[in-house]
């Protein structure tokens, strides 16, 4: 097992509040297996939990966080406002359930999960993301899913710059274009489905600079998010992957390794287009 003493570097949120690189997403984790499973990401070291509304599984974070019995400002939870909870009074108020569901007085990152523009309501989201986090009730407020016309549009709004956009990230897609407008707005990228679910393990390229680090595909893709600078929060339910993606922090890929992973971008997405998704 990996050590609990594993220091994972922080990134800086707006100079604000700091953020672990690497985290332990529960997308698709079991209601009822949640507890168990984060309690075991717990174990093997990881400090940063990202949920949502809509996996369903908020309250096994707070039972597992709970009986971890950690001190509130060694773990850092994040968790998302979904596509109908989108406008000002809905937003305040599904905050409100997902912080009774957690057990927390608080949350560290609050996501508006998906911009969702054919409502166009994200805008009004955002004033609400605000005011909550002047509430004490957040400590980062960022979004999920935002394209550059959606980022541009809530800083226009409200002058107030998300920390975070998280999005799906991984070499078969490679975002660079967000990448380079996030890092001029100061917005730190965060990759959701790193692994692209898997689908990128068998390839011959991340094979071959695995084994000349003598570590799994996994463990090589991870270390290509934190080398560009990526939060990367990769989803397991097996004992052996929640360890083995935590165990990331003794070697460094090459800058032709990280060439050959860059050429592997087909610009292609596993999840749904950002721009036209509504609801599941
Ligand atoms: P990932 O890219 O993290 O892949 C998870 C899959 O890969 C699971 O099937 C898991 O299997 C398998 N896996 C994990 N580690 C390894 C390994 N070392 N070797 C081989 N296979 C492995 O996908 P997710 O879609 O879960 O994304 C991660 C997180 O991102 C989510 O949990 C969620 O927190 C967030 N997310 C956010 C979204 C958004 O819209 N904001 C959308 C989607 C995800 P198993 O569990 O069986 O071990």
């Amino acid at each position: 097992m990996s050590s609990s003493r594993t220091q994972v570097p922080p990134i800086s949120l707006r100079g604000d509040v700091d953020i672990p690189q690497l985290g332990f997403g529960v997308f698709q984790v079991p209601p009822g297996d949640t507890a168990q499973v984060v309690t075991r990401a717990f174990e093997t070291g990881y400090r940063h939990i990202d949920t949502a509304s809509a996996y369903a599984n908020e309250a096994g974070v707070g039972e597992a966080l709970r009986a971890a019995d950690l001190p509130r400002e060694e773990v850092f939870i994040t968790t998302k406002c979904f596509n109908d909870d989108h406008g000002y009074d809905e937003a305040t108020k599904a905050l409100s359930t997902s912080l009774a569901r957690l057990g927390l007085d608080f949350v560290d990152l609050y996501l508006i999960h998906w911009p969702v523009p054919s409502r166009d309501r994200y805008v009004d989201t955002w004033k609400a993301f605000v005011e909550l986090r002047a509430q004490g009730l957040i400590r980062a407020i960022g979004v999920s899913n935002f394209q550059a016309p959606h980022l541009e549009r809530v800083i226009e709004a409200t002058g107030v710059v998300p920390a975070v956009n998280q999005v799906e990230l991984h070499p078969r897609l490679q975002q660079p274009e967000l990448r380079r407008e996030h890092e001029e707005l100061g917005i730190v990228t965060e990759a959701w489905s790193p692994l692209a679910q898997g689908q990128v393990l068998e390839d011959p390229v991340i094979a071959r600079i695995a084994e000349a680090h003598g570590k799994t595909p996994g463990q090589a893709v991870i270390r290509w998010h934190l080398q560009i600078g990526n939060v990367v929060i990769p989803k397991s339910v097996t004992p052996e992957r929640i360890e083995q993606n935590f165990d990331v922090f003794d070697f460094e890929l090459s800058e032709p390794e990280m060439g050959a992973i860059e050429q592997l971008d087909v610009g292609e997405r596993i999840g749904p287009d950002p721009d036209t998704f509504v609801a599941p």
